[in-house]
């Protein structure tokens, strides 16, 4: 594979960081399903860097530069989940040891977070991360090793300020990974805001069709101890994800700049649409100039603020949920960043965890903008 990382991301994604198939002159990589490999008749194998899928496969390779490219990262490993990236990273923590995380974030690592803290004896303190002061003070005070934010948050759409987090982080000794699913590397890169590492569900926008389960983290500093000890820890507990799914994910990512800039258009022209509707109470969106993260979204995001947008309906559970009803082109269905639109009552789902009940989750997907308008505008007719 040819150095392409100093082309631009549109470059990079479209033509998969120069991927091709010299065997077969191919312009796409090939998917090599094998879980072992041969060895010649002087038991060498015929390619030292291929002795067993659990950690190597070609497809899951090129999926993985095309990652670390997008990023502007030294290195990045796939994971089977999300989940399984945060996990992995987790782990490196030693027992009694102590690690921050911003308070209502994505609802799976929260609960992940508890049980696993709770069971291997770490101390576990959640913290608002966009209120930068309060955030930093929590860093001073309880000097985490592992701090994780999240930004723009799921689904309160939070921005947390990374250089900031960054700094408090480091001045207190600890490490800063940052969950940037809803805006994909496209439209934000922590690692060039101070972040040590960066997180990624790929399930979602960086795949970008709702058919892949997959997890990402990337790093600058490849030869840091905890990256050494998450690439062991992938390698010996096998969180790995499978050829097919790395060879879907190369697929998926060739329009991922396209796919994020029409989305966040979309976004933007719904959060506006919606913001001046009757019978919406708050539109939560980075992208809105009167959103309290606005300004620091504007800084460190490049190209929109993404697919991610809550509102709150008037009349609480039961109107958000008769205007839900009433969606004909929005899917009720969790998940976010693929192409087509969903719609989701998160109180719900987790109905213990603050959450209004009249707030709706649309991830906005590249339908037409006046499909998706009209929708909204039917759905929330009184
Ligand atoms: C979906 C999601 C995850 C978990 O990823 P999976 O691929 O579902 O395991 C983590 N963080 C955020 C922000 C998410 O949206």
């Amino acid at each position: 594979m040819s150095d392409t990382s100093r082309l631009n991301p549109a470059t990079i994604a479209a033509q998969a960081a120069g991927a091709v198939d010299p065997q077969s002159g191919g312009v796409v990589p090939p998917l090599q399903m094998a879980t072992t490999y041969l060895r010649d008749a002087h038991y060498q194998p015929l390619r030292p860097d291929n002795i067993y899928l659990r950690d190597q496969s070609d497809i899951v390779r090129v999926a993985e530069t095309v990652l670390a490219q997008l990023e502007g990262a030294a290195e990045a490993l796939l994971f089977p989940s999300g989940m399984a990236a945060i996990a992995a990273a987790f782990r490196t923590v030693p027992n009694g040891g102590r690690v921050l995380v911003q308070s209502q974030i994505y609802w799976g690592t929260t609960k992940w977070l508890r049980d696993f803290c709770t069971r291997r004896d770490i101390d576990l303190r959640e913290v608002d991360a966009s209120d930068s002061a309060a955030f930093a003070a929590a860093c001073a005070d309880f000097k985490p090793s592992l701090v994780l934010i999240e930004t723009p948050s799921n689904p309160w759409l939070r921005v947390t300020d990374i250089e900031a987090a960054a700094k408090a982080v480091h001045g207190a000794g600890g490490l800063l990974m940052v969950d940037s699913t809803a805006a994909t590397p496209v439209l934000q890169r922590p690692l060039s805001h101070g972040a040590d590492i960066v997180m990624h569900s790929a399930t979602k926008g960086i795949n970008g069709h709702s058919d892949v389960l997959a997890g990402v983290l990337a790093t600058n500093d490849a030869t840091a101890a905890i990256w050494t000890d998450i690439k062991i820890d992938r390698h010996d507990a096998g969180a790995v994800i499978g050829p097919f799914e790395a060879w879907l994910l190369v697929r998926g990512m060739r329009t991922l700049p396209l796919r994020m800039r029409e989305m966040s258009r979309n976004a933007q022209a719904i959060a506006e649409f919606l913001a001046s509707h009757p019978q919406v109470e708050e539109v939560l969106y980075p992208g809105l100039p009167d959103h309290i993260g606005h300004d620091i979204a504007q800084r460190q995001m490049k190209g929109g603020f993404g697919p991610l947008l809550s509102f709150v309906v008037k009349g609480g559970a039961e109107a958000a949920l008769r205007a839900t009803g009433k969606l004909a082109l929005f899917h009720r269905a969790t998940s976010l960043g693929g192409v087509e639109s969903l719609v989701e009552h998160r109180h719900t789902i987790e109905p213990h965890t603050g959450i209004p009940e009249g707030l709706l989750r649309l991830s906005v997907g590249i339908e037409d903008v006046e499909d998706l308008k009209a929708d909204l505008r039917q759905a929330l007719a009184v």
